[in-house]
């Protein structure tokens, strides 16, 4: 089956109304571009999940409160729809950005409370800057179901509690992060991490995954939060922005375990900013 590369939101909307007229459910699959093996693991499961599906490669300035990142971003689209045509996506649309962003834009989503903690504490204005645009992909795509990474997983709660306040008819479904073999999350960004740089990043989570497991051990929270960032800045990271137990649901700060828990962090490794997540059980 043929992939499809629209750029122009008419074309997009011309196909979906074909779909939709034959009775066929959408998926979308939201990216940034620069794919890897954690972007097809949602563009696989979406195909296995939906009629038809699109993967969406758009670098949306709104969501970068750092212009030097944003410049950096990597932008691969021939070797991204190289890597999406054998999984039988059926478009990958790119818009340019002064189709999504035209003169006189004036709409911003806010999501309060869930966005408001970690990342969005360190990145001003970037959350603001997903739910706007994964709200207006979703009115483009009028996908059923939309994939999301837990990789990202304040973007997927933020997501999540978008989709439901605004009553939009689509089921948000979140996907487990995708790790390098020793443990490195897959982003786009480790790409422009050194050789020397990538040999320490694993560090992140490997001290994740003990501190997890000396909560659900006992030992006090803070106690084994002081020993990761100890390990994770011993290890040759140069900052941690923070490094956190939170509520699954909710992201409120917890003291001792109560219940279903994530530990979040992001840390700096030369130049490049590292995120991760996981799962602690009590
Ligand atoms: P991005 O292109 O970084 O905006 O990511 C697009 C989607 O892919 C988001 O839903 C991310 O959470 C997801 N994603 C990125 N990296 C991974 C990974 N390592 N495992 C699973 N999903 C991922």
């Amino acid at each position: 089956m043929n992939t499809q590369i629209v750029r122009e939101l008419s074309g997009l909307r011309s196909l979906v109304a074909q779909w939709r007229a034959s009775g066929e459910n959408i998926g979308v699959v939201p990216t940034m571009g620069a794919l890897h093996e954690g972007h097809l693991a949602l563009a696989r499961r979406a195909r296995s999940e939906c009629d038809r599906v699109v993967v969406t490669i758009f670098v949306n300035p709104k969501q970068f409160n750092n212009r030097d990142d944003l410049a950096k971003y990597p932008r691969t689209e021939e070797s991204d729809a190289t890597m999406l045509s054998p999984l039988g996506v059926d478009v990958i649309y790119v818009p340019d950005v002064g189709d999504v962003y035209p003169p006189g834009f004036s709409t911003t989503v806010h999501v309060a409370a869930v966005s408001e903690a970690l990342e969005g504490e360190f990145r001003p204005g970037h959350f603001d800057g997903v739910a706007t645009v994964v709200a207006k992909l979703f009115g483009m795509t009028q996908a059923d179901r939309a994939y999301f990474g837990e990789k990202d997983y304040q973007q997927l709660l933020v997501v999540r509690r978008m989709a439901r306040d605004l009553n939009l008819p689509v089921v948000v479904v979140g996907c487990p992060t995708v790790r390098e073999a020793d443990g490195l999350a897959m982003s786009s960004r480790n790409a422009r991490l050194g050789k020397a740089e990538r040999m320490i990043a694993p560090a992140l989570h490997a001290a994740m995954r003990k501190a997890a497991k000396a909560v659900a051990g006992g030992t006090e929270i803070a106690e084994a939060l002081a020993a990761a960032r100890a390990e994770i800045l011993g290890a040759g990271f140069s900052g941690i922005d923070y490094l956190e137990l939170r509520d699954t649901e909710t992201l409120a700060g917890m003291d001792e375990y109560d219940g279903p828990a994530r530990l979040l962090a992001a840390a700096w490794l030369g130049g490049v900013r590292l995120i991760d997540n996981i799962e602690v059980e009590g």
